[in-house]
């Protein structure tokens, strides 16, 4: 059953379309990728989806329930259980690595004693358990993905958001990473909802593509190697 469901939704901007009549579904811990090239509204569908945009027209639908129709938010994008790593959703530069996963466990009114457990378990997870006091700017790119990827992770959410996560880092990382968002889907299970303009990454990543062209979905592929 879909955890996830947008119906004929439309976006303009300024009279212009940036997501046109987009239906699809996705299902718990199944791994999607949107690929085509830039302005063709990919971001516009995440966007929408977290809550930040609402559309002019159709239905988004999580977990059978309306959170945003025709021109309105139903649902505020903090009560959707959605992991967000967009590529301007940076780490909070003033805090540190524990700091920026605490953020989200404090919200939820998660306890001290359970965020002390908690952050580190899920920082050894993502190999950067010694970067638990480091401030960002002290990190390489890679390093400060991960810490992004923890942060989300770390809220259990039923669907995770990934905004071409990886097109700033070298091609040696950019596939490390890969594989390490796979693995981490195995272990957590999560669904997926990843972004990119890359025919290869979007092979590597998803178990089903959607190409979309001018804010229209193109052509859908599922693939059976999983
Ligand atoms: P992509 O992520 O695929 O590069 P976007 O979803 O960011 O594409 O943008 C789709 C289209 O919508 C583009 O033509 C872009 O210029 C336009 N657009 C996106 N956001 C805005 C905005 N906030 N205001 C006006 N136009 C926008
Ligand atoms: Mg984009």
């Amino acid at each position: 059953m879909s955890i996830i469901e947008f119906k004929n939704v439309s976006k303009n901007y300024n009279g212009h379309p940036a997501v046109k009549n987009f239906s699809m579904k996705i299902n718990a811990g199944e791994r999607i990728v949107i690929l085509g090239p830039s302005g063709c509204g990919k971001t516009t569908v995440l966007r929408l989806l977290a809550g930040f945009i609402s559309p002019n027209s159709g239905e988004i639908i999580i977990d059978n329930q309306i959170v945003a129709a025709e021109g309105k938010i139903i649902k505020e994008p903090e009560k959707r259980n959605l992991g967000m790593v967009f590529q301007d959703l940076a780490l909070w530069p003033h805090l540190s690595v524990k700091g920026n996963l605490e953020f989200g466990l404090k919200a939820k009114g998660i306890k001290k004693i359970e965020r002390e457990k908690f952050i580190p378990e899920m920082l050894k997870l993502m190999q950067m358990g010694k970067f638990i006091n480091a401030k960002p700017a002290e990190l390489s790119g890679g390093q400060q993905q991960r810490v992004a990827l923890a942060r989300a992770l770390i809220l259990h959410p039923e669907i995770l958001l990934m905004d071409e996560p990886l097109s700033s880092l070298d091609q040696d990382l950019n596939e490390q990473l890969r594989k390490e968002i796979l693995k981490l889907h195995d272990k957590i299970g999560f669904a997926l909802l990843y972004v990119t303009h890359d025919r290869e990454e979007a092979l590597d990543i998803g178990s089903r593509i959607i190409v979309m062209k001018n804010g229209e979905i193109e052509h859908q592929a599922k693939l059976n190697i999983q």
